[in-house]
């Protein structure tokens, strides 16, 4: 195991600290693999090849050894209580902020709000941040390329406001047409709101060019990184947007848990998006005085364990090391790329310069259900559908596509299954 600098230590009394991991090893993708359990079991008989990392990444032990830990001796309810257990359990909760904090370089922990998962941060920014800045005629600016949830929460808010939902083009390639996308920046765009990673097509997308361009017009910046986070380094302070946000499943966290930076002032300026317990400062039948943030944005009783998870999580990634990650997936993606041009009947979709390692693709005259379901078969896992992007399949003219998502515990030999699984597949379907 590489393990994490998160102690999962079970022995009462020791909980988790943030400090700063780095790698300690060089990276190797067979110790890292066997760090996840999930990856040892066979399918159909055949040794798994989980490809459908965009969906969900699987849990390496580390994670799941400090979920069990704190659920087996450091739990109870955190802030309010005077007992010991409690004080575990908020120091534990409170580390694995200071832990979000430090991966995803904000200035300090009160700019971390923990939420469900990016689909619950951007609802939080749309509701609390942007709903009450917007008047008939003002104007939301997204792209293409969004997932339903960076599409939906604006069009509410849009709707009840009288406001607009302007969308960036994108190019054949799958990049944003930032052009067209300056020229949409007008003086009544209040909010600039893009994917940083795409799902479907695996674009990175020039995230500080878009804030260099919406803040020299002083419009506020949102960017969804639930798929940015397992594949790149985020240092937000650096970026300079004024929201982003990450999922924790998606990151080999656990489900039900994820992060939005906020910058401090924003976040100071804006009121909660849910009321009750722990978000007040004080409260009387006549009024209420709100906590600071990040606590105003965090009512009721949090999911505890799983930020700690998540921080455990991170600590994984960060002790794996963000630039060996990177550097073994971009081989994966090269290859990937090269094996798939290799089958005239397969057509990717999203051929980005910069890319992360998914590849979305059809295969001529064939369903893509049919493509997940013979490669399942094969023990490969691969996601086919529309992928919460249907805007963006429209503008591909496709219904659906099938997906191999890679994470850095995927190998070379996987990627070779996965074509000798489409060969077999257009074997079957005959020509
Ligand atoms: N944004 C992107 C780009 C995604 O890929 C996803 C999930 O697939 C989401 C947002 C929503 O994330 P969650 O379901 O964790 O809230």
């Amino acid at each position: 195991m590489s393990g994490a600098a998160f102690s999962a230590d079970p022995l009462p009394g020791k909980v988790a600290v943030a400090r700063r991991c780095h790698p300690s090893l060089p990276f190797d993708v067979e110790r890292v693999r066997a760090d996840f359990p999930a990856l040892e079991q066979t399918i159909h008989g055949k040794p798994l090849a989980y490809l459908d990392n965009a969906a969900s990444a699987q849990k390496p032990q580390a994670m799941i050894d400090a979920v069990t830990s704190a659920y087996t001796h450091n739990y109870s309810n955190v802030h309010r209580g005077v007992h010991t257990l409690s004080q575990r359990a908020t120091e534990a909760y409170e580390g694995a902020r200071e832990i979000a904090r430090r991966f995803m370089g904000a200035a300090r922990p009160e700019e971390i709000v923990f939420v469900r998962g990016t689909t619950e941060g951007i609802n939080l920014v749309a509701h609390s941040f942007v709903r009450p800045r917007l008047a008939p005629g003002d104007e939301v600016l997204i792209s293409a390329m969004e997932h339903h949830s960076n599409i939906v929460p604006w069009q509410i808010v849009c709707e009840e406001t009288g406001a607009r939902l302007r969308v960036a083009p994108i190019t054949d390639r799958g990049e944003i047409d930032l052009d067209a996308f300056e020229d949409l920046l007008t003086d009544r765009t209040r909010m600039v709101a893009v994917v940083h990673v795409s799902n479907a097509l695996g674009t990175i997308n020039p995230a500080r060019r878009i804030v260099e361009l919406a803040s020299r017009r002083g419009i506020p910046t949102l960017f969804d990184g639930a798929q940015a986070a397992p594949h790149l380094e985020l240092d937000v302070a650096e970026l300079g947007c004024d929201f982003y946000t990450i999922s924790g499943h998606k990151l080999f966290g656990p489900t039900g848990i994820g992060a939005l930076y906020g910058r401090f002032e924003r976040l100071a300026a804006m009121k909660p998006y849910e009321g009750g317990g722990e978000m007040i400062r004080s409260v009387t039948f006549e009024a209420t005085e709100y906590n600071d943030p990040p606590h105003r944005f965090e009512a009721g009783t949090p999911h505890i364990v799983g930020a700690i998870g998540l921080g455990a999580a991170m600590c994984y990634v960060e002790e794996t090391g963000l630039d060996a990650i990177a550097a073994h997936e971009h081989e994966l993606l090269i290859h990937a790329t090269k094996r798939l041009g290799e089958i005239p009947q397969v057509r990717l979709i999203g051929t980005a310069a910069e890319k992360a390692a998914v590849l979305s693709f059809v295969v001529e005259g064939i369903h893509a259900h049919d493509v997940g379901t013979i490669l399942d078969h094969q023990g490969v896992a691969v996601r086919v559908g529309h992928h919460c992007a249907q805007p963006l399949m429209d503008r591909y003219g496709v219904p659906a596509t099938a997906r191999a998502s890679f994470a850095f515990y995927n190998t070379r030999q996987e990627v070779d299954r996965l074509v000798d699984g489409l060969h077999q597949l257009l074997e079957f379907f005959g020509p």
